[in-house]
């Protein structure tokens, strides 16, 4: 199939269940320019590795000429003026573009709903949110409108939409994947990352978006993933399932079902692991997002790039500015945010510790299932959201939310974890996991 045929049926999916029909809601802009660009890559002799893959970007990653407006009344005006280094290393490669995705606004948030145009509803359960923060990323792809997506990730911005919406959702390594431009909500967290229908095929964008960049000064080099090692079976492997306590059992016992099929399968050897302090992620997690995202914020002042978020942003993103102007304040130096440094680098140590021991850590991606759209749910709830996955962000560890069946007809997500860096076995791992 031609790359342009391809593109025709996703826009006529888009077209007929987007903003009509089922209404999922999960573009914000469609490339206007991408049925030109499709017949390029058409009429190209040598094309590149991603020739023929469709892909949507999460509206706060740069696309020249699109509006990364962050799913916000503040940049719904922007027009990018460059590519983010993922964006041109993946047009370089022969994919396209087909445009910007719903998320929640400036990526605060666990369910998509705090998006300025309206929630992504779940391809699954249209009366449920299809998680957050890049809510279109993982619905679109779950839908059927392109083949992958990419998302960002800081506490769990991609995991857990994978999660909810059944496709797969990479957290690579913090630092692994360039962030230049990534419009941030927390460096020391940010990762952008993939969701796709299928581990090879995360395999195959995570190649292209992965390695050092000079525009970001804290990207390294790591070791080229082979996508086509993804199809080994990795020996002698000792799964870790988290020691963690969650509500919904049935959650747990799925995921531990899979686990006992893995071993009888493969051989694989299993214990539990108990990470210290992880019970602490989330007060860790909260005091540096507020402080970084208000930091990072203050260049929103209405002068250069449309208007100023104090004035045109939602609640949620206010209560972070209000919160880190506050963390921020001299008087508290060294109180929260130096205190959630620390408390950051001792979880990063016990995962360093555990990973002596075993390959990868096993866990749900989300402690409970998907609240329906409107649904009020408590603070300390929707935190839960993201209490099994931010510890991966604090650690740097690289981690992913792969499909591991349903309960009530909702997908259920689970996450395979491994040291930093170690992509190419969390990725045989779940290749290996997705052939049961
Ligand atoms: N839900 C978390 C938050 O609101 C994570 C967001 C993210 O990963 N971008 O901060």
């Amino acid at each position: 199939m031609t790359t342009l045929s391809k593109l025709q049926n996703y826009l006529a999916e888009i077209a007929k269940n987007d903003k009509k029909g089922k209404k999922i809601n999960a573009f914000l802009q469609l490339n206007p320019h991408a049925v030109e660009e499709a017949k390029k890559i058409d009429a190209k002799s040598r094309k590149g590795k991603l020739a023929g893959k469709i892909i949507g970007v999460k509206a706060n990653i740069n696309v020249l000429g699109l509006n990364a407006s962050c799913a916000s009344h503040v940049l719904e005006n922007y027009e990018s003026t460059y590519d983010a280094s993922v964006v041109r290393k993946i047009k370089e490669e022969d994919g396209l573009i087909i445009g910007m995705l719903n998320c929640d606004e400036f990526a605060c948030g666990w369910s998509g709903e705090t998006s300025a145009f309206g929630p992504v509803k779940n391809p699954h359960a249209l009366d449920l949110v299809a998680g957050g923060s890049s809510s279109g990323s993982g619905a679109s792809v779950a839908a059927g409108f392109c083949d992958m997506a990419l998302g960002s990730d800081t506490g769990g911005s991609i995991r857990v939409p994978a999660s909810h919406c059944g496709v797969v959702g990479v957290k690579p390594s913090y630092a692994s994947v360039s962030r230049y431009g990534l419009i941030d909500l927390s460096m020391s967290l940010d990762q952008i990352g993939t969701l796709t229908k299928n581990v090879s095929d995360a395999a195959l964008l995570l190649s292209v978006i992965s390695g050092k960049d000079e525009n970001d000064s804290i990207s390294v080099e790591t070791k080229k993933l082979d996508f086509k090692k993804i199809e080994q079976v990795p020996r002698n492997i000792t799964l870790g399932v988290l020691d963690f306590q969650i509500k919904d059992e049935r959650i747990q016992k799925l995921i531990d079902k899979r686990v006992e099929e893995a071993k009888k399968k493969y051989g694989w050897k299993v214990q539990k692991i108990k990470i210290e302090h992880v019970d602490l992620a989330i007060a860790t997690y909260f005091p540096l997002v507020y402080t970084e995202f208000f930091s990072s914020t203050r260049r929103l002042d209405g002068r250069r790039y449309g208007k100023r978020i104090e004035q045109a942003a939602g609640p949620e993103v206010l209560r972070r500015i209000l919160g880190g102007a506050e963390i921020s304040k001299a008087e508290h130096s060294g109180r929260y945010y130096y205190l959630a440094l620390k408390a950051k680098k001792i979880i990063e140590q016990e995962f360093e510790k555990a990973f002596k021991k075993i390959d990868c850590i096993i866990s749900p991606v989300v402690p409970r299932l998907p609240h329906k759209i409107g649904e009020k749910i408590s603070m300390e709830e929707m935190f839960q959201y993201d209490a099994l996955t931010s510890p991966m962000n604090l650690a740097g560890n690289c981690a992913l939310s792969l499909p591991a069946g349903r309960i009530d007809n909702i997908p259920v997500g689970m996450q395979i974890s491994c040291a930093k860096f170690e992509e190419e076995k969390m990725l045989q791992i779940a290749r290996s996991f997705e052939k049961l």
